[in-house]
Parts: C-alpha cells; structure tokens; sequence
C-alpha cells in the first residue's frame, strides 16, 4: 500500500478511535452532571414540601384551638391566628405547587400526591369550620377527632411525594443521604411531635380526663417521638462539634425534649387523672408549639447541608463535563494538528522527493529541486539530491564529450586525411551496411576501381606536394559526379573505389566512363611550370548473388583495372560475365 493511502486510512481511524471514546466519555459526564442538576432540583423540591407539611401541621394548632373554643364561630383574635396561619399553608402549597409545575397537569406521583394533599387540606378546613361554628355542646369528640384526622391525611399524602422526592435526590447525591435522611426524620418528628400535641385538643376542650383512645395514642407518640429522637441523634451525631448542625440538635434536644416533653408528660399526668387543667388548648398550643421549631430549625440546617454538598456535588459534575469536553476537543485538535503536521512535514515531502528521485533515476535531469522549506530532515535530502542531480548531470555531460571524442576518432580513422574521402576502412565499414539489403532484395550493385595513371611521374616531375594536390582535385571531382547513394573511397596511393548501389554492370560501366572523361578532362595549374593533367584506368564487376562479401566482387574489378592498364590505360574494362 502506498504510503499516504496508508496515512489516510491511519488518519481516519485514529480519528474515528478518539471521536468515539471523547463522545462516550462526554456522554457519562453529560449524564452525571444532568443527574446531579436534577438532584438538586429534587432537594429543592424536597425542601417546599417539607416547609409544605410543616405549614399544614402548623395549622393544626390554631385550628384545633378554634375548634375547642367557646364562642361559635371562634374569637376573632384566634380565628385571625388560624387565617394567618392558613395563607402561610396557602403560600407554601403555592410555591411547592409552582416549583412542582403541578398546574402543568403533570400526571407523575409526586404531583398527584400533593393535589389530594390539597383536597384533603379543604376537605379538611371545611369540617374544622363547621364544627366551630356549632355550639361548643354540640361538638362531638369524635367529629373533631375525624376532623384532626382529615389534616393528618395532608401529611400522609405528601409522605408519598416525599419519599420519592428523597430517592431522586439520595440517587444523585449519596454523599448528601446522612443529611437529607436527617432532614427527613427531622420532620417526621416535627409531625408526631404536633400529633402528639393534638391528641390533648379534645381533652382541653371538653375539660375531661384523656379518654382510653387518647391514653394509648399519646403513648404510642411518645414512643414514636422517642425513637425517631433516637434516630436523629444517631445522624446527626457524626456532625463535627461547633458546626451548625451539633449546635441545632443540642437546641432541639434541650428545647423539645428538655422543656415541651417534661411539659407534655406532666399534662399526661392530670388528664389520667381529674382532666382539672390550668390551661386551654389554645394556652397549650402557645406553650408547646415554639419548642417544636427548634425541630423545624434543625430540619432547616440538615436541609441546607445536604443542598450545599448538592451544590458542590453539581458545580463538581459540570467542572468535571467542561474540562471533559474541552479536553476531549483539545485532544481532537491535537490529533488533527499533529496528522496535519505529519502530513505536511513528513509525508507530502516524501512523496515529492520520491518521486523527484525516480525522476532523476530514469535520466531526467531537467527536472529543478525544489527550495527546502523548513530545516529538518527533508532539507537534508533535497540537498543530497540537488547534488546526486548535479553530479548526475556532469557525468553526463562527460559522457556526451566521451561520445563526441569516440565518433571523432572513429570518423577519423574512417576518413583519408589528405582527399577527405572514406579510408579502404571507411569505405568497407560504408559499403558492407549496404551489400545486406541490396543482396536481400536482389537489386543491382556494382564496384568500379580505378588507378590514376603513371602517377609516379607525376610525383617525380611535379614533386610530391602537387601529387597530393592532384589527389585532391581527383577525389573532389569524383565526389562532385558521384549519385547520390554511391560510396567513393580512396583505396591506397592513388587509387580508388566506388560502390555504386542499384546499378548494374551497364550503368556502373557508364558511369565510370563519365568519371573517366572528367578526371581525363582535369587540368592542375602547376605555377610556372605550366599545367598538369592525369588519367586513371578504370575496372568495373557486378555484385552477384553469391559474392557473401565484396572481396570477390573488388577482386574481379581490380583483375579489370589490370586488363586496362596492360591495354593502354585512360579507359575502362567491364567484367565479363561469361
Ligand atoms: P601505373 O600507370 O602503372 O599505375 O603507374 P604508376 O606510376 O601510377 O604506378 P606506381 O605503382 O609505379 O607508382 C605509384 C606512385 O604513386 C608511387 C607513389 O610514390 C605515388 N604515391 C602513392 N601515394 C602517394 C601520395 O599520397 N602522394 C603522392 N604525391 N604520391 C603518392
Ligand atoms: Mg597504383
Ligand atoms: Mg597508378
């Protein structure tokens, strides 16, 4: 696989590998911070209710005093107590109703819990007014007990919503659960405490000893009371010494139960007895009532506890999910930067010095190498390969002056110094590329070899230096009457040799003639001397089929030079086939 195939494919894999891994990981921390936002909120929810509860419980008291009252109708100053305490209750319901979003006809189960908490508040507040509004005579214990009873039945309602309130928000936060469970139990507490008090509203009321129902009742409330004390303790006893939930449970254990219970024992006393009481219901609920806050203030302390740990765990979880997140895109653009860099300081470059080097290695020296960008590695074999291009390109350069010097030398040992025609060497090395293919095909060739005549009177008269000149005008002649396609040679001393190619013995003959008649008809100006003319004896033969190599074929021509010379010479002898 080729390399930047391979890099891409590594790319998108790796890019696949960390989005996956950052989008999972995000999606645990997007999940825990939701979960701990919507713990929160469940604390906080948490808190309307309990306040919502307490204000309900809360009602009990004024409402319980308006029903033992004797005026129909209640005094004024109490039934103004009661409203006042009835539009807090209303106040509480509304704001745990709003934080609910219960008008949003929302169908959960803690919704529903405090809409029938409401109808029964109503139902509830409709009977208590009826009864006060009755005689005092004709207010019947039992119908004031059901009707304490139907207030009772708005805490058990939200005890539901409650409950599942403390699930969400223990499941969000478990490091809150000592505290919430102890907000919880706190109100718990707060609530038997008030039903404690209530079961002494009829007793007062009617100015009668507790009756067998409400012996039992109290007791079982007390019992109640001193267990959930217990519990309470036992939460709140691992509370640092100086923090505000030590000091709110010594408040409450002094307040409750080292002045409201000693009261309420001692009450318990008389009603066993003669029912004599110095006090009215109203009285004792202006006397017991106050220290029940001291529950209600520690309820608020462990509440405001387990929400500021909430609030630590939350701010911790959306922390956490920021510098995820961030971290996971920071990784990313990590990634992405380091391939980027790696592709375009390492890959592409190779890519192109590879592919520079190719180039130079099949012989292409004209391509330029690229200006190195950066100083690193691939400077360095730009660089080796500016020089591997330069040496290549003076070592072919030598190679092109090597080739130039062999040719000349060739052409040179091919070539007759003095007349600048084909040497015998020249003329075979001419004439035997050419015999192949005119035997192949079967036309006609023929040699004719001629000899200047009586030359060395030429040499001995005239001196040598104008036998060479002679020679010369001799060969430039012939060249110049030569076809084209013919090969003319200087064959030694002063003799030569012409192939004539495509031509047969009676061409070749006529036009050997010609050159005859032409070197006949030369004339060498020889100075003062006067002039000087030559002739040549010429012997002509016809390539035959069988003549492998020109030899047979010069052998028969020089065999006709001779019949020429010895006839006269100045003339030409044709080799005669038969
Ligand atoms: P024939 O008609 O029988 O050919 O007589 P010839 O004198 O031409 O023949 P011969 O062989 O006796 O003489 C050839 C002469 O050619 C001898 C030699 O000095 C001369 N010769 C050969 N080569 C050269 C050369 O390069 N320059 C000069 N000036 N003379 C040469
Ligand atoms: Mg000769
Ligand atoms: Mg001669």
């Amino acid at each position: 696989m080729r390399l930047h195939r391979l890099f891409w494919l590594v790319c998108l894999l790796l890019a696949v590998t960390v989005l996956v891994l950052s989008a999972h990981i995000v999606a645990i921390e997007w999940e825990r911070a939701d979960r701990a936002s919507r713990g929160l909120e469940a604390i906080e929810r948490l808190r309307h209710m309990l306040v919502a509860a307490e204000m309900a419980s809360r009602e009990r008291g004024p409402s319980n005093g308006l029903m033992g009252d004797r005026v129909p109708g209640g005094d004024p100053e109490r039934v103004a107590r009661l409203n006042e305490a009835r539009a807090r209750t209303d106040a509480a319901f509304h704001t745990l109703e709003q934080a609910l979003d219960v008008s949003g006809h929302r169908r959960d189960d803690v919704s529903a819990a405090v809409r029938q908490a409401a109808r029964d508040l109503a139902a509830g507040r409709d009977e208590i007014g009826r009864i006060a509004r009755l005689p005092r005579a004709e207010r019947r214990p039992d119908d004031i007990t059901a009707a304490i009873g139907r207030m009772f039945l708005v805490i058990e309602d939200l005890s539901l919503g409650l409950t599942r309130l403390m699930n969400e928000a223990q499941a969000a936060y478990p490091r809150a659960s000592d505290a919430l469970s102890g907000a919880r139990i706190a109100a718990e507490l707060r609530e038997q405490a008030g039903r404690l008090g209530s079961q002494f509203t009829v007793a007062l009321t009617a100015r009668q000893p507790l009756r067998d129902s409400e012996r039992i009742e109290i007791e079982r409330l007390r019992g109640r009371v001193e267990q959930l004390r217990q519990l309470l303790v036992q939460r709140t006893a691992a509370a640092p010494e100086r923090t505000a939930i030590h000091g709110a449970t010594h408040v409450m254990l002094s307040r409750y139960f080292g002045s409201a219970m000693p009261f309420v024992e001692a009450l318990t006393v008389r009603g066993r007895s003669d029912g004599n009481y110095d006090i009215d219901a109203a009285g004792f609920a202006a006397r017991y009532v106050p220290d029940m806050d001291a529950i209600v203030e520690l309820r608020d302390v462990l509440l405001d506890q387990a929400l500021s740990e909430a609030r630590v765990g939350a701010v911790e979880a959306r922390t956490a999910l920021f510098w995820i997140s961030g971290g996971g895109l920071a990784a990313l653009g990590l990634l992405g930067l380091t391939l980027w860099v790696v592709h375009h300081r390492v890959v592409r470059p190779l890519e192109e010095t590879t592919e520079l080097i190719v180039a130079i290695a099949r012989g292409d020296l004209d391509r330029t190498v690229p200006e190195p960008r950066h100083r690193d590695e691939v400077a360095d074999v730009l660089r080796a390969i500016g020089v591997l291009r330069e040496n290549s390109v003076a070592r072919r350069a030598l190679e092109d002056e090597r080739q130039r010097l062999v040719e000349q030398l060739r052409d040179q040992s091919n070539t007759d110094f003095l007349t600048c025609l084909p040497n015998r060497r020249g003329f075979f090395t001419l004439a035997e590329r050419q015999l192949p293919n005119l035997q192949r095909h079967g036309y006609p060739a023929a040699i004719a070899l001629f000899d200047i005549d009586h030359f060395k009177q030429v040499n001995d008269t005239w001196g040598h230096a104008l036998g060479d000149a002679v020679l010369g005008e001799v060969a430039r002649r012939c060249q110049l009457h030569c076809r084209r396609g013919d090969v003319i040679a200087r064959y030694g001393g002063e003799e030569f040799i012409l192939l004539m190619p495509h031509c047969d013995l009676a061409s070749a003959t006529q036009q050997a003639e010609r050159l005859r008649a032409e070197i006949e008809s030369t004339v060498l100006e020889a100075g003062d001397a006067g002039v000087v003319k030559v002739t040549a004896s010429f012997g002509v033969a016809e390539c035959r089929l069988q003549d492998d190599t020109l030899d047979p074929v010069i052998a028969r021509a020089d065999e006709c030079l001779y019949r020429a010379k010895r006839q006269g010479r100045n003339r030409v002898v044709a080799h005669d086939a038969g």
